[in-house]
């Protein structure tokens, strides 16, 4: 992705926000708080108080909206104003119905004491039953009535509970669904997004549909995630711009025309994790992250080269991207279910 994008996606020099379609202004950088925990009150009041944000993203699904609402209200009783923040939350696969799509935000504003959020997402294009197993059983994945789900998610729009609507985890196919018979558009797609797994496929759609996309897992996620905080490219231009790993993988998102949501339940780094402005990434090193290959299986190709079994498969190991949240524990059922595969999950498109 070429970096003339960071021109075009309007970066406003005075509050780092990025416009949406419906004219109103998404902040550049956003705290994420999956898997916050307890920790997602402080970090909430943290980020907004200390630290400058005004973008929180979270979701019915990580069990925090009590804990974020609380450190919301912290900000606001310090004096910070609701219009002047940025919440998003995210409609989860079990209320991905149509009669259920109102019920779910509301009771997501009761748990956040809000009375209207900025953003809401389908989270997953999926519906599963309630009470679904992880991985699922057969009969927990069900069909999504995708339009009669957006028809209702339009209508909040329209009674003001919600400014702007969008989605997640959506492929091209999807997406293209979607936009055939969407009275309004969605204004934001967010997406897991790093130097790992670029996904520009999906940016470059977005983009040509006037669709903002929001950068999840900036920093590749944690556990069973990618580390990029310790990847040597990474490393290498941190060093050489001053700046930590987290600042130069935030920075990066912001560059491509995203806004990104790094989770941080530590003070310092939600505080290290904005200083993001005021600085760029030279080219070279934008191109440099923009090309960081697959780690595990650039070591086969290693081991291939001293066995002297060099291939041209081994090669094309080497450029190949990886998903961190491929959705297989939420979705995929090998024998039984609409999905017997990530790829599947994925309409194959990676
Ligand atoms: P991130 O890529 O943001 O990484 C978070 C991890 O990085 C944590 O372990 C955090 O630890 C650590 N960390 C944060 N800042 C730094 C830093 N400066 N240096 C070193 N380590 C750092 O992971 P997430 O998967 O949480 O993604 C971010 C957000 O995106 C989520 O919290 C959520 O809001 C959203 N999301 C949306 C999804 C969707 O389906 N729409 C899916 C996944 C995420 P510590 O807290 O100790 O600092």
């Amino acid at each position: 992705m070429a970096q003339s994008t960071v021109l075009r996606a309007k970066e406003d020099e005075q509050c780092y926000s990025f416009v949406l379609l419906s004219g109103h202004r998404i902040p550049a950088v956003g705290l994420g708080t999956w898997r916050s925990g307890s920790d997602a009150s402080n970090s909430v009041s943290t980020a907004v108080l200390e630290a400058g944000y005004r973008h929180i993203d979270t979701a019915w699904e990580y069990g925090v909206h009590e804990e974020v609402g609380q450190g919301l209200k912290d900000a606001m009783d310090a004096g910070i104003e609701r219009k002047d923040l940025f919440v998003t939350s995210k409609l989860w696969c079990s209320d991905l119905s149509p009669e259920r799509v109102r019920p779910a935000l509301l009771n997501t504003l009761e748990e956040l004491r809000l009375d209207y959020l900025d953003l809401y997402l389908i989270h997953w294009p999926f519906r599963l039953r309630e009470g679904a197993s992880r991985p699922p059983q057969a009969g927990d994945v069900l069909d999504f009535d995708m339009e009669g789900v957006w028809r209702e998610m339009e209508k909040l729009v329209a009674q003001n509970l919600v400014r702007d609507i969008g989605v997640s985890n959506f492929t091209l196919k999807k997406l293209n669904k979607l936009t055939s018979f969407a009275q309004t558009m969605p204004s934001v797609c967010q997406m897991e997004m790093h130097p790992g797994w670029r996904n520009d496929k999906m940016l470059e759609a977005c983009q040509k549909n006037g669709i903002h996309v929001t950068a999840y897992s900036p920093l590749g996620s944690q556990e069973n995630g990618r580390d990029l905080i310790h990847d040597p490219t990474v490393e290498r231009v941190a060093k050489k711009v001053n700046k930590s790993p987290g600042q130069v993988l935030v920075r990066w998102a912001i560059q491509r025309g995203t806004s990104v949501i790094p989770k941080s339940t530590n003070p310092e780094r939600i505080k290290e994790n904005m200083h993001v402005f005021n600085w760029v990434l030279p080219e070279e090193d934008f191109n440099a992250l923009s090309s960081i290959p697959d780690q595990v299986r650039a070591t086969v190709l290693c081991f291939n080269i001293f066995m002297k079994r060099y291939s041209f498969d081994g090669f094309r190991y080497i450029l190949k991207q990886k998903r961190v949240l491929h959705g297989e524990d939420l979705f995929v059922n090998k024998n039984d279910g609409p999905f017997r595969s990530v790829e599947d999950v994925w309409d194959h498109e990676d």
